[in-house]
């Protein structure tokens, strides 16, 4: 049986950050991926590092999701930096559309919101709109500039990271899957791969995306990630957009090479990563109203499926057993927080403790929700 210190499930940008920081603080770290490195959900997604865009309510989630997006240019910069490839950060900003009344007022609900937690946002009428992004569809009431929100090209630097493991000693082992955890007592003592090896480790850390529940209900534990499909459209276009636009759940995103990425679905479907006519219809009646779709060539549609739980919070840090570690469910938001992650589970594993408190995620919150249920089943 071979032995490492960590073991990482999952290679996605979750599982990759975690591996990156630990094995340069020397530790011996082995991620064990399904199929290759960042291929899933972390390639799938649109890459926006938004937490005002998302209209994240303000409390800790938010908090944690900035603390992210600040970490953002180094963490690129050294990726770029260790790999010796692009990763398309870009920090041009988004722009929040409202395509009717009550958007608009929302809108200037947001605003008010993000000015009292001193994060700027620039209100923009339709005249000065349409100088800023002349692609716009007509009719759009108004906007809100985002200045503070990014967006990475995810496919480039999930990439980027697993070059950047691999140079910094992490083992990755590609097209293998864990078939089970195996535990003796409180401890996970080994995982059992698909090519009939076992490998022993100190710490196990699952980074197993939507997949995550699959690994830890044999061990009779509740970790209740459910895979959400988004499906998404790639354009060419002759204009480039400056910036991410978005209005709701929709959104366009510019890449290189005059490409735009236009998405998304949130459906609720199982493991299916099926592209549907009904999903391609609803992105396009959507983004029609924020630019006219004559001026997309259609390049290639895919589906991703996004890590969601119950409460849509991630699942972060030590559960019923001393050496498992979670690292899942980041839903709608893993690429931005693969840094911040990334720090806390390493400050964790290293040290114990971590710099922004992480109880509010615990896997055990889901194990007290359903006692809570039992007894209230009880008592009625
Ligand atoms: C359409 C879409 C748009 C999105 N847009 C954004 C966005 O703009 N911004 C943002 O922040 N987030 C976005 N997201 C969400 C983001 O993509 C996810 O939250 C993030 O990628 C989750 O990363 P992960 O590493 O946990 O999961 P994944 O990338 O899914 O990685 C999990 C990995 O685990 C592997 N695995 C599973 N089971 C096993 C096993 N038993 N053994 C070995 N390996 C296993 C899988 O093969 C997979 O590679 C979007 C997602 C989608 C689908």
């Amino acid at each position: 049986m071979r032995s490492t210190d960590v073991a990482i499930v999952g290679g996605g940008i979750i599982g990759c950050s975690i591996a990156l920081r630990l094995a340069q603080q020397g530790v011996r770290v082995c991620v064990i991926e399904r199929g290759r490195p960042g291929a899933e959900a972390s390639s799938a997604a649109a890459g926006m590092i938004a937490p005002q865009g998302e209209a994240i309510a303000a409390g800790d989630f938010f908090r944690l999701c900035t603390a992210s997006r600040d970490l953002y240019a180094d963490f690129a910069s050294e990726i770029e930096e260790l790999s010796g490839e692009h990763v398309g950060y870009r920090r041009d900003g988004t722009v929040v559309l409202a395509l009717d009344p009550e958007a608009d007022q929302e809108l200037d609900k947001l605003q008010r919101a993000h000015l009292r937690l001193r994060l700027p946002m620039e209100r923009l009428d339709a005249a000065t709109l349409r100088e800023r992004i002349p692609q716009l569809a007509s009719g759009i009431r108004g906007g809100l500039l985002v200045p503070g929100d990014h967006w990475v090209n995810n496919e480039r630097l999930t990439q980027a990271l697993a070059k950047a493991c691999e140079r910094c000693g992490v083992c990755i082992q590609p097209e293998t899957e864990v078939r089970a955890l195996r535990t003796v007592g409180s401890r996970v003592e080994c995982l059992e791969l698909s090519a009939g090896e076992r490998v022993a480790a100190g710490q196990v850390v699952l980074a197993a995306g939507c997949w995550s529940s699959r690994l830890a209900a044999p061990l009779g534990l509740c970790v209740p990630v459910e895979p959400c499909r988004g499906q998404m459209l790639e354009f060419e276009s002759d204009t480039e957009l400056p910036c991410v636009v978005r209005a709701g759940h929709h959104y366009l995103v510019p890449r290189q090479d005059g490409r735009v990425l236009a998405g998304s679905t949130m459906e609720h479907v199982g493991f299916d990563k099926a592209v549907t006519g009904e999903g391609l219809w609803s992105i396009l009646t959507a983004i029609g109203r924020i630019v006219p779709l004559a001026g997309l060539r259609f390049r290639r549609a895919w589906a991703g499926l996004r890590p969601d739980t119950a409460d849509h919070l991630p699942i972060l840090g030590y559960g019923e057993h001393e050496n498992l570690v979670f690292a899942t469910g980041h839903f709608r938001n893993g690429i931005l927080l693969a840094p911040i992650t990334a720090r806390l589970i390493a400050d964790l594993i290293l040290t114990g403790s971590t710099s922004h408190g992480i109880a509010p995620y615990s896997v055990l919150r889901f194990r007290n929700a359903r006692q809570g249920a039992k007894r209230t089943a009880t008592v009625t």
